[in-house]
């Protein structure tokens, strides 16, 4: 039988950032991961001729804990990431505005998209949003409970913000970002993202992946596991916690035992529920644990003859099921001559719709907004992530569990526990280092 100081279960940034963290500190740890590649929802791999990713992804320059944990590996974030200094917003053929987002780095584009696209945003409506967004700063100070019982929609009604800057500027800041329509995406979520930016404004920007995702970034990570003597393994589910005399002492894989002392849930939630249920879903201290509804994600990735946008760029579409997306051939996919990434909004509405449906919607919104796909598309798939994050709908975020449990020998991460940055790659790196904070603790007798 064998045996580990920690077992991992879940090799995606929580899974792999806990894990590192642990072999840094001499522990002998083993990451168990489901699928044949590691990464979970920030992973790329090939299907069929076609390489796809779990969905595109940006990271934004506030984010602290991701970039010291790449660098911590031996990768430079500037050699993974494109920096994108604008984004588009498409209403139709016609109309489309490019808007600066890093003040610092690029002040003459930021102040000219301020300035400018007032054929989709007048002055007035570019005003309204000034008490919008510093009242909800503050109330997700000072008021957290009360914010996260109303949407973005209500609180941007509150705040008088005019019905062009709702739907050309807050929508794809809402819809475009976390797929969740305005209506139902918590103004907490909304505000409490936006937080960690405010001191750290001049860090503005958006980075792009130079290169799939497993490869660029999960790859390095896991390789300096294994170089620190851990071992990560694919293709391995973690069928159940092993739980003994009241304490979780391994998992079991294909019915047999595999032990440890400590065990790391790093599994996103619908999993997690999954692991945990058996064992301790009437135990009143994972009561919120398991009241915490999950969310779907759907997005679609089509592989073309010829770009679909003059830049890669983050795009948003905020009308159309394109919530968001980006043209990828010039930075991730840079073999194909075109490579389309798209987020789709609503995804609660599509979760359980086939494929053709889908693409279907794809096709006839993106004519709309001018993309060329008819006749340039060659392969394509829609990527579905069922249960994955946690809801971001008003009145859930006090579910949220921390990652210490009450249960000897368990500790959980995972981008749905409780860290400051939501369901981000941000906050899944910080919930991984909290797990490892933890389970280190237990070691030192602490
Ligand atoms: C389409 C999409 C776009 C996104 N865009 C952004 C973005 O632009 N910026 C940003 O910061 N974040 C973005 N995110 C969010 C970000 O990807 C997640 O917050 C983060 O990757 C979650 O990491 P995690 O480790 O918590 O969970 P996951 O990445 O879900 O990892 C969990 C892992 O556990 C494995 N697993 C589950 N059960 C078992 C089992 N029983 N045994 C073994 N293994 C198991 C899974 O296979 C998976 O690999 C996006 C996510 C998606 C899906």
């Amino acid at each position: 039988m064998r045996r580990y100081e920690v077992i991992v279960i879940g090799s995606g940034l929580a899974g792999l950032t806990c894990a590192w963290e642990l072999v840094r500190r001499r522990h002998r740890v083993l990451v168990l991961e489901r699928e044949s590649v590691i990464g979970g929802r920030t992973s790329s791999w090939e299907e069929n001729g076609m390489l796809v990713e779990s969905g595109f992804h940006r990271m934004i320059g506030y984010y602290r804990a991701l970039p010291r944990l790449l660098e911590s590996v031996g990768v430079s974030p500037n050699d993974i990431f494109y920096w994108e200094r604008e984004i588009d917003i498409l209403k139709d053929r016609q109309t489309q505005a490019t808007f600066g987002i890093a003040p610092v780095y690029a002040p003459l584009r930021f102040l000219r998209g301020l300035a400018a696209n007032n054929d989709l945003i007048g002055p007035m409506g570019k005003l309204s949003l000034l008490p919008f967004f510093i009242r909800g700063l503050y109330d997700s100070l000072v008021r957290p409970h009360e914010l996260d019982r109303l949407s973005v929609l209500d609180y941007a009604r509150q705040c008088g913000v005019s019905s062009e800057a709702v739907t050309w500027l807050v929508k794809p800041l809402t819809t475009g970002i976390f797929f969740l329509p305005i209506e139902r995406f918590s103004a907490y979520v909304f505000f409490g993202l936006m937080r960690p930016a405010v001191p750290r404004f001049y860090r503005m920007q958006i980075g792009a992946f130079l290169g799939g995702m497993t490869e660029v970034m999960m790859r390095p990570i896991a390789e300096a596991i294994e170089r620190h003597g851990g071992e990560v393994q694919t293709g391995v589910c973690a069928d159940q916690l092993l739980v003994e005399h009241g304490r979780v002492s391994g998992v079991i894989v294909r019915g047999e035992p595999i032990r440890a002392k400590e065990t790391v849930v790093a599994t996103s939630l619908g999993a997690a529920k999954r692991l945990l249920a058996p064992h301790f879903s009437s135990r009143p201290s994972f009561a919120s644990l398991f009241a915490l509804p999950t969310m779907p994600a759907v997005t679609v990735q089509l592989e073309m003859d010829q770009p679909s946008r003059p830049h890669d760029r983050t795009t948003f579409a905020p009308e159309t099921v394109l919530s968001s997306f980006a043209e990828q051939s010039r930075t991730t996919f840079r073999h194909v001559p075109g490579r389309l990434s798209i987020i789709i909004g609503d995804p609660e509405r599509w979760i359980k719709a086939s494929g053709e449906a889908i693409l279907s919607q794809v096709y006839a919104d993106a004519s709309t907004i001018g993309l060329p796909l008819s006749g340039h598309v060659r392969q394509s798939r829609v990527i579905s992530h069922p249960e994955d994050f946690h809801s971001l709908a008003p009145g859930y975020d006090h579910l949220r569990p921390g990652q210490q449990t009450d249960v000897p020998g368990l500790t959980l991460a995972g981008d749905y526990t409780r860290q400051p940055y939501f369901a981000t790659m941000e906050g899944a790196v910080l919930s991984g280092q909290r797990a490892a904070a933890i389970v280190a603790r237990r070691f030192d007798g602490g």
